[in-house]
């Protein structure tokens, strides 16, 4: 079938969901979600979102630790930008009814946390469940508005171009016209024709084997704008939390930095300690030295994990201060109280994706990206705890407003006639272990060869491992009609693909990229960006 609207917004998170509500007041919008609508890393989000709310606070001193954060190669007018957006984007979910907690001075005084990195308080939160609060929010008003369809369980394969449906030539004057669309339920693909495609398919944890990420985290927005010939950049720099859950059934749960911040100690197999052999500050290092600590000491040891352990506390007051882990941690069948609790670092947030300008716009006609999938620069080499819910609410603002300004000429276009999609000589699957064991691959060998700390050593063997995989998923994708997992399958072998080109290519350790060959950063050199399109030689992309 083939479905009509002004705007296509693939996701359903903060970034898309702000975007959708704005985009509404000047046209139809179609949004697409692959699994239900709450599916999202916004849901997971716990710290909150960050801005400068605070009296004794400032647009300088945010701007400064953004900056520092990001290592040398954040695009300094575009976190200018964010962060002189942030107090109005606040103000604006609190209209929508988002419930911040509110401090003791009284109703207009939000209570505001702070978080490591950050020179002031200025994290706006809902306890630490603030991404649902927003979630919650965000998609009521959705449900509210006349102009807004969400289609559940409805995972997007591909971009639909104007050089594809024949209507102009590939390359730069090239068009996005919508997306091919499968429904998870019935197995069809139909297409979903717009006038503006925004990507909003959030980062892509899955893509090693252990993560904090929701299992919609698949890179899907990176891998479609590759296909279609979009830039991408800074796929190198992937944040890891230190501490999450080491348990088969327990998919991604965190283990919150308060845990040692209360005295918990990393502890090996045999119960050493071994955080003061890395950094002076011992198991209150921040979060990247803690976990190449920890991944250090698994490759030495070929441990499943290392262990954290607050068991020196009374019981009491473990339970009381972290009741949320100790219950989780008990349903695993670990009582905290008594014992350590298996730990490993995990994949967390992809700072790199598709390359945008200062209105979220891609290098492709008619497509935006926005939040986790976009590259904005805001970011740099590191991200600075609670700036990605500002950058989606900021990004999906500067974008709605370019739409505007284009509306009278884009909004007027009628949608051309392009083609159904075609499944050639597909034949559905009999072996589904065919998927689920190079996905396994796939997610072990990043894990291994590309994780925390990485070697010019294991990047080039990796390589060597991964084409064999990636060209056998690219003929499943040719000989089997597509199912959720296939499509996914394929996005997360292009991601690997890119995330190990991206750091063999940057020869330098900066920020969250820690190569032993290269340990220092080196800012003659290399303060750029690493842009590749396909079938196009890499860029580098010069910062300020
Ligand atoms: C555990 C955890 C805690 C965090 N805590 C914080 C925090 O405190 N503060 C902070 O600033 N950041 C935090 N982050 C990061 C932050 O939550 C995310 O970066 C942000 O929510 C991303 O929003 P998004 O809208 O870009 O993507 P998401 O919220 O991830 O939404 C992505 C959407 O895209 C859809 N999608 C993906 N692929 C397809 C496809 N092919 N077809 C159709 N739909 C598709 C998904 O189904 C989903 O609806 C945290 C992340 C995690 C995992």
């Amino acid at each position: 079938m083939e479905f009509q609207s002004d705007f296509l917004i693939i996701g359903s998170g903060i970034a898309g969901l702000s975007f959708a509500l704005k985009a509404a007041t000047l046209g139809t919008v179609t949004m697409v979600t692959k699994k239900s609508q709450a599916d999202t890393a916004t849901n997971l989000a716990q710290g909150g979102i960050a801005a400068v709310l605070a009296a004794g606070d400032s647009f300088e001193l945010h701007i400064e630790d953004t900056l520092r954060s990001g290592a040398g190669i954040c695009r300094s007018e575009i976190v200018r930008l964010v962060v002189e957006n942030g107090p109005e984007r606040i103000r604006e979910l609190i209209e929508l009814g988002v419930a911040f907690k509110h401090g003791e001075q009284g109703k207009d005084k939000l209570d505001l946390a702070r978080e490591g990195g950050h020179s002031a308080r200025r994290i706006a939160h809902a306890f630490d469940l603030t991404g649902r609060e927003i979630e919650r929010c965000l998609l009521l008003s959705a449900a509210k508005n006349p102009r807004i369809s969400i289609r559940e369980n409805h995972c997007a394969i591909d971009l639909l171009l104007a050089s594809k449906a024949g209507l102009g030539p590939a390359g730069e004057q090239d068009r996005c016209l919508g997306a091919y669309v499968l429904d998870n339920h019935t197995g069809e693909i139909h297409t979903f024709q717009a006038k503006t495609t925004v990507l909003c398919t959030g980062g892509c944890g899955k893509v090693y084997l252990y993560s904090t990420n929701p299992d919609i985290a698949t890179g899907d927005g990176v891998a479609m704008a590759y296909r279609a010939g979009a830039k991408v950049a800074n796929l190198e720099f992937v944040q890891f939390h230190p501490t999450c859950l080491y348990d088969p059934k327990a998919k991604n749960f965190l283990i919150s930095e308060a845990v040692r911040g209360e005295g918990g100690r990393l502890i090996d197999r045999h119960g050493r300690p071994f955080m003061t052999k890395y950094d002076p500050a011992g198991d209150l290092a921040t979060r990247d030295i803690v976990a190449r600590a920890i991944d250090s000491e698994l490759k030495a040891s070929g441990d499943d994990s290392v262990f954290l352990d607050i068991t020196h506390k009374s019981a009491d007051f473990v339970r009381r201060r972290f009741p949320n882990i100790y219950q989780t941690c008990l349903a695993y069948g670990i009582d905290i109280t008594r014992a350590p609790i298996p730990v490993v670092p995990a994949a967390h947030y992809m700072c790199g994706g598709v390359l945008t300008d200062d209105r979220g716009r891609t290098s492709i006609p008619g497509l935006y990206a926005l939040g986790e999938t976009a590259c904005t620069g805001l970011h740099g080499g590191n991200r600075l705890a609670s700036n990605s819910l500002l950058e989606a609410v900021v990004f999906a603002h500067l974008a709605f407003c370019q739409c505007q300004a284009d509306w009278p000429g884009i909004g007027a276009s009628p949608h051309p006639r392009v083609p159904a999609w075609s499944p050639g000589q597909a034949a559905r699957i009999e072996e589904c272990v065919l998927i689920s064991h190079n996905w396994d691959q796939i997610r072990r060998l990043m894990w291994n060869y590309v994780g925390i700390v990485r070697s010019e050593k294991r990047l080039s063997l990796v390589h060597e491992r991964l084409l064999p995989i990636i060209s056998e998923v690219r003929q499943h994708y040719q000989d089997y009609l597509l199912t959720p997992d296939l499509i996914e399958l394929r996005n997360i072998a292009t991601l690997a693909e890119l995330i190990v080109t991206s750091a063999r290519l940057r020869r330098e350790s900066r920020g969250l990229h820690y190569i032993v060959d290269y340990p220092a950063a080196n800012d003659r050199e290399w303060k750029k960006y690493i842009v590749l399109r396909q079938r196009h030689p890499h860029e580098f992309l010069p910062v300020n």
